[in-house]
């Protein structure tokens, strides 16, 4: 599909902004709605539902009775994978429509929304889909006189809020182990992009997903987001997004029922390149893909680079080079590979660590202005600071947006020690052709993921999550499964044995 293919679709789409519960779309209970604004124009594409304490009671009610009443629980795990696959199956086949709301909703390029989100998306139900009748439980080594089974079971009720930066994504990933095991969710997908969510629920509901298994609610985070971190009767929630909301989470848990919270948060991700890292281009090349993509609005975005200092010259002049070719522009243009940032706050929250970079001192060496304000959108240009030391603000704290910032090192030790002075530990990459240094410095770099010789690479099979306070659970992969699920053993005596 051509740009102008994409912009006609987009003139004429018809934004469903009501909420889904037990199987139904619905108004909330209040009756209020709330604005859902493109930032690649300013223009109003709806109004959505503002989900509410009441609509959250609601929700959550419809999960429990499905739950409890086992018509998903109760199902075989193949039942529940012959269904889940149909969903992203329907995920797949609904490709242009999602990726369009994806990118109308919160401002990434249609190639990316198309091409990355929803397969994405879908793979992910597939994957936990196809795993969960392939599980094994345990038999404990005890004496013969009795059986230990140790077994796992879902939770019940799980309530999952997420961000908006890769909105169907972040969905997923909860999502998927979340229904493979056999809970019921409330979603309750960020009020700057709440559109995929409800059709995500609805396509569920066409494959076969019984009612109430699959709520969604949109509105505020102190609202409906408070109201379902607060709930008595969910059982465990599954957030993705800053590290302050992830510390109101574990409050509210301490408040009301004591549920598990996993928090998947924050980042400030290091990118170390060692000087006897050959491929200079190479490193230099990836690190502004990686920190240029999605507009920079990534959790693990390689945001501090520490290039040791005979080649940092030599680096900063190719990270100049590449800046450029991440121009922003009209997101809906399929040759766009730097869209809007998310929302008005957003850029603010952007320009405010621009001007604060150049206040303390490092040397602004690409962009660092709004681009196409006559849009009326939200674009700024790829940035790249030079002469940045670990101490300052835009070192320190995440900025969540297309900023990169080059600090300069002399020694190994003392490139570990500023990687890992950070408050998060989410990811990091160390560039060296030295594969004992390469090693040493991934054990000694405190992070979730650790890249060698590359950045982003990523799939379904491996862990994603990090140290400190980027979080604690951990999703994708099979480890996700612990999250909602509850270990329990049962004994069985064995007489005359
Ligand atoms: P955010 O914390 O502002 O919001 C995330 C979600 O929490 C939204 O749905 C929001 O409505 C809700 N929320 C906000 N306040 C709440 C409250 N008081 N009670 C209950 N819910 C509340 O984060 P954001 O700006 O949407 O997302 C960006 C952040 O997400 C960044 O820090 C980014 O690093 C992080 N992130 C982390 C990962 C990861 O896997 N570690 C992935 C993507 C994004």
């Amino acid at each position: 599909m051509n740009a102008t293919n994409w912009l006609a679709r987009a003139a004429d789409i018809r934004i469903d902004g009501r909420l889904l519960i037990d199987g139904q779309r619905r108004e909330s209970a209040s009756g209020q709605t709330f604005d859902c604004v493109s930032p690649i124009n300013g223009r109003v594409l709806g109004r959505v539902a503002r989900g509410a304490q009441a609509d959250v009671d609601a929700a959550v009610a419809s999960a429990r009775a499905a739950f409890e009443d086992g018509r998903w629980a109760g199902k075989a795990p193949a039942v529940r994978k012959r269904i889940l696959l149909r969903w992203a199956e329907k995920i797949l086949a609904a490709k242009d429509e999602l990726a369009l709301l994806e990118t109308l909703d919160m401002g990434k390029p249609i190639q990316y929304s198309l091409t990355v989100d929803v397969p994405s998306t879908a793979r992910c139900i597939a994957w936990y889909a196809e795993a969960v009748d392939k599980i094994y439980d345990e038999i404990a080594p005890t004496p013969r006189s009795a059986l230990a089974l140790i077994t796992r079971e879902p939770m019940g009720v799980i309530g999952a809020i997420v961000p908006w930066n890769y909105p169907m994504i972040m969905s997923a990933w909860k999502l998927g182990p979340a229904l493979a095991a056999g809970n019921s969710v409330v979603l309750k997908p960020s009020e700057k992009s709440p559109l995929t969510a409800m059709r995500l629920a609805e396509l569920a509901v066409e494959a076969g997903v019984p009612p109430g298994v699959f709520n969604v609610v949109p509105g505020y985070g102190h609202e409906a987001g408070e109201a379902l971190a607060l709930h008595p009767d969910v059982d465990a929630i599954g957030f993705t997004g800053s590290t302050r909301t992830g510390r109101r989470m574990l409050e509210y848990a301490g408040r009301s029922n004591l549920k598990r919270v996993y928090n998947e948060l924050g980042g400030k991700s290091a990118f170390l390149v060692f000087d006897d890292f050959a491929d200079v281009e190479r490193a230099a090349v990836t690190v502004a893909g990686s920190m240029f993509f999605n507009q920079g609005e990534s959790c693990n975005a390689p945001s501090r680079v520490l290039v040791h200092e005979r080649i940092a010259d030599d680096f900063v002049a190719i990270v100049q080079r590449e800046a450029a070719k991440y121009p922003p522009g009209d997101p809906l243009n399929p040759a766009t590979v730097m869209g809007a940032l998310v929302d008005d706050t957003q850029l603010k929250t952007v320009m405010g660590y621009i001007e604060a970079g150049q206040a303390e001192g490092a040397k602004l060496v690409a962009g660092g202005r709004r681009a196409l304000a006559e849009t009326g959108g939200c674009y700024v240009e790829p940035t790249v600071f030079d002469g940045v030391a670990n101490g300052m603000k835009i070192a320190r704290e995440e900025i969540f947006g297309p900023v990169m910032g080059v600090i300069r090192f002399k020694t190994e030790a003392e490139a570990v020690q500023m990687a890992n002075a950070s408050s998060y530990g989410l990811q990091a990459s160390v560039w060296s052709d030295n594969i004992n240094r390469a090693h040493r410095v991934a054990r000694a770099l405190r992070a979730g993921t650790v890249h060698v010789n590359q950045y982003d690479e990523d799939d379904i099979t491996v862990p994603f999550g990090g140290f400190k306070q980027s979080g604690n659970g951990r999703d994708k992969s099979l480890h996700a499964f612990d999250k909602y699920t509850e270990l329990k053993t049962t004994w069985v005596r064995i007489d005359g044995a």
